[in-house]
């Protein structure tokens, strides 16, 4: 494989080398932060009162963790470490767990966020002559804008399509020459049932590469997308409070994604005693930032639950890679005592054949007991099939194979192929029935 980067120096830098670059980064970090009204609160309490505090990266824990939470109560100004007029843009969360939180980008910000999705893309082998398809949301959404930059800076062709509009990506696809596009897997997994249901034709469009990301994903769901639209699927993490894509990164290896060191300080704790576990073993994802100027975030408790490789990555890049998150914490169900996260789900029905490019998990209270019934779309031909029996044993097999999966007996139901809702930012995957406690 030939590799490519973008800024080598950087993807490749020695790890002595990256480790002392950090622990100063670190260090202006907490400095910017203290200006801040909420950091200079908080880490007053916690007894740090400058640089002098962390004098090594293990110095680290002594600074307290930051959540959504906090960075709720600071808002709208209370994390700003710059004045207001020196604010270009903000982006703000999804809100997929309640009120959005925002961030803030001076111009630094913005160049430095450019690069790291510039290098990202760079790194499965894109380069100028792409033409790329964005179909993700614009907007408030950190996805649209922050893929559109790191596109043009590398200097491809980029369609600002957003998502949405199936035949329309198609058109556009056909007329310009796509070569990549950006979505988030379940909209991959919707336009490849279009394209079969439209008629459209293989042959005609020149697709390569996508870039996945936004949700969680199981590796079946990669192959599968990879398999029926016959392109190379690369995994994409990022999040709002970090600026939006650019975290991690899948390089031409598509083994784990590089998570970029230079700009993000990265511990993985245990989410109840809190306490950093070493590397190889799962937890949750806590992040630093170490080049943003505007709103510096220390310690960020991501609840996205992963673990870093321990191995190097053939590419030779140096940063370490983050396996395929497994969910957020919160995201885990309880049903009647087990817990279940919603991907442990997605691996067994996508890795069945006959299930369509779909599911929805429903949870529901029946008398003292939780209800768990996933949907699954079944292909058109399958569907119409004459024989019951022929549904009734693909049922059953679902059904066993969840059973052994999750140990919980779900209720499997099968659907026609596009009758679930398919959701243009980020897939809704669970719907929750149960009454919630007061
Ligand atoms: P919100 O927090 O409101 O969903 P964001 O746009 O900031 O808004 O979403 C970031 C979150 O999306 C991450 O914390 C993670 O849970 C999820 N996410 C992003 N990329 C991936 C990915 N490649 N795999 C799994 N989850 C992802
Ligand atoms: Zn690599």
């Amino acid at each position: 494989m030939n590799f490519q980067y973008w800024h080598p120096e950087k993807e490749k830098m020695d790890r002595a080398a990256l480790k002392v670059f950090q622990l100063g980064a670190v260090q202006k970090t907490l400095v910017r932060a203290l200006k801040t009204d909420f950091y200079g609160k908080r880490l007053a309490e916690a007894g740090i009162k400058g640089a002098d505090d962390i004098r090594s990266l293990d110095h680290i824990k002594r600074i307290p963790f930051t959540t959504k939470h906090d960075l709720r109560t600071a808002f709208p100004y209370g994390m700003l470490a710059v004045g207001k007029d020196d604010v270009l843009r903000l982006h703000a969360s999804s809100g997929t767990t309640g009120v959005p939180t925002t961030i803030y980008f001076n111009r630094n910000d913005i160049v430095s966020w450019t690069g790291l999705v510039a290098r990202s893309i760079f790194s499965t082998g894109c380069d100028r002559r792409d033409v790329f398809q964005n179909m993700i949301t614009y907007g408030l959404f950190t996805g649209g804008l922050g893929f559109h930059y790191g596109g043009e800076e590398i200097g491809m062709l980029v369609i600002p399509s957003g998502p949405g509009n199936t035949s329309r990506q198609f058109r556009l696809m056909r007329d310009y020459g796509t070569t990549v596009v950006h979505a988030t897997p379940s909209f991959l997994l919707h336009v490849e049932s279009k394209m079969r249901e439209e008629g459209v034709a293989r042959e005609n469009i020149s697709l390569k590469r996508a870039f996945a990301g936004a949700e969680p994903y199981s590796e079946d769901t990669r192959r599968r997308i990879e398999e029926l639209l016959r392109i190379d699927v690369f995994n994409s993490y990022g999040l709002s409070e970090m600026n939006g894509p650019g975290v991690a990164f899948e390089c031409q290896c598509k083994n784990g994604m590089h998570l970029w060191e230079d700009a993000f300080f990265a511990e993985i704790i245990d989410p109840d005693t809190l306490e950093p576990l070493p590397d190889g073993e799962t937890g949750e994802l806590v992040l630093t930032t170490l080049s943003r100027e505007a709103m510096p975030i220390l310690r960020y408790r991501t609840r996205d639950i992963t673990a870093f490789y321990t191995e190097a990555c053939p590419c030779g890049r140096t940063h370490r890679r983050i396996r395929r998150i497994k969910g957020r914490s919160d995201d885990m169900l309880i049903i009647n005592g087990v817990n279940i996260f919603p991907s442990q789900i997605e691996e067994v029905v996508m890795g069945i054949r006959e299930v369509g490019n779909n599911y929805l998990i429903v949870v529901e209270k029946e008398g003292f007991m939780d209800r768990l019934t996933v949907k699954t779309e079944i292909s058109l031909e399958i569907f119409k099939d004459d024989d019951s029996r022929v549904l009734n044993a693909i049922r059953e097999n679902i059904r066993r194979t969840l059973q052994t999966a999750i140990t919980v007996n779900p209720k499997v139901e099968l659907v026609e192929s596009n009758s679930l809702p398919v959701s243009e930012g980020k897939a809704i995957r669970v719907m929750d029935k149960r009454p919630k406690d007061v």
